[in-house]
């Protein structure tokens, strides 16, 4: 459940401490019962609450900051730009990245931006123990294809490649911006990763990439940053044609929040009890 940023300043809500969502749609998110559950296993009081923002409302987020009770936020489509304007200062990642998901307010009132989904692609493949990728493809150009990019170079990934459907129009420094059907030329790599909504929502029977070109890929790593469904068909294809890992988007959406919490209440996240309870939630 999510209301309209203006709503939200005119209620009771803004009465506690309160944490915030900032996105033009942001309904499905389960960023709410993620971080509310962390709040209170933790005890602490306050409130964490999606906030629907048009263009018109953009100017509320002034407001929005300057309150007392505003902790921090959370940034997603289409504000992960927008919001850096409003910021005193951005930690290192979100600079080199050049988007932020996450802003702490600190002591003195100035604002922080964080990026986070970094750290949330990173963890998983860490936990897996999956080798430094030195090859990897990056379906899709946008927001979070860019913090994977970040994520790879991270890892110390060698070439990656990135693909989109308009491969002319895209330009991203160091990087090799490629064609669909590139692809099947390409020599085999170490890791793909889905960043496009391709398996989701409306075209959730589809994968961006065929079993062919999975086969002919043979990554060894095939990871969907999509987690509603948690097995996209991209995933279970990889599983058909034998890749060895296969990870989903449920695994960065946690660690992408844990990392956001610890950074605005210096507390530990409280993993597994996130874990089952979204587990209960999102059935595929
Ligand atoms: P976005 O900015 O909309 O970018 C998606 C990119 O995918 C576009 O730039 C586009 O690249 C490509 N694309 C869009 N529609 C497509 C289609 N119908 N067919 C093929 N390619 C298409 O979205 P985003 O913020 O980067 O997010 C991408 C995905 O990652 C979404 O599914 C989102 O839910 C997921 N995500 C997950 C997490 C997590 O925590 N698990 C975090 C962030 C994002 P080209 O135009 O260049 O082809």
């Amino acid at each position: 459940m999510s209301i309209s940023i203006t709503d939200f300043l005119s209620s009771e809500l803004t009465e506690i401490p309160f944490y915030v969502l900032l996105g033009e749609k942001t309904d499905y998110s389960h960023s709410p019962l993620i971080h509310n559950t962390a709040l209170e296993f933790h005890s602490i009081k306050a409130g964490y609450f999606a906030l629907n923002i048009s263009k018109q409302e953009i100017v509320l987020l002034n407001e929005l900051f300057a309150h007392p009770n505003f902790k921090g936020a959370n940034v997603t489509i289409p504000y992960k730009l927008t919001v850096k304007e409003y910021l005193s200062k951005m930690d290192e990642i979100a600079e080199k990245v050049g988007a932020v998901n996450v802003i702490k307010k600190e002591e003195d009132r100035s604002l922080t931006g964080y990026n986070t989904d970094v750290f949330g692609f990173v963890h998983p493949v860490k936990l897996a123990g999956i080798n430094s990728p030195d090859r990897a493809v990056i379906l899709g150009s946008g927001g979070a294809s860019s913090a994977v990019v970040e994520a790879f170079q991270m890892l110390g990934t060698r070439e990656i490649f990135m693909v989109s459907r308009k491969p002319d129009e895209v330009r991203r420094a160091g990087i090799s911006v490629i064609g669909y059907e590139d692809l099947n030329t390409l020599e085999p790599v170490d890791a793909i990763v889905n960043a496009t909504p391709v398996g989701m929502g409306t075209i959730i029977d589809e994968s961006p990439v065929s079993a062919e070109t999975l086969r002919h890929l043979n990554p060894d790593l095939a990871y969907d940053l999509i987690y509603k469904p948690q097995t996209t068909k991209f995933l279970q294809i990889a599983g058909s044609v034998g890749t060895r890992h296969v990870l989903g988007g449920l695994l960065m959406l946690v660690y992408q929040a844990a990392k956001a919490f610890e950074i605005w209440t210096d507390t530990a996240f409280p993993e597994e009890l996130v874990f089952e309870t979204l587990n209960a939630t999102l059935i595929d």
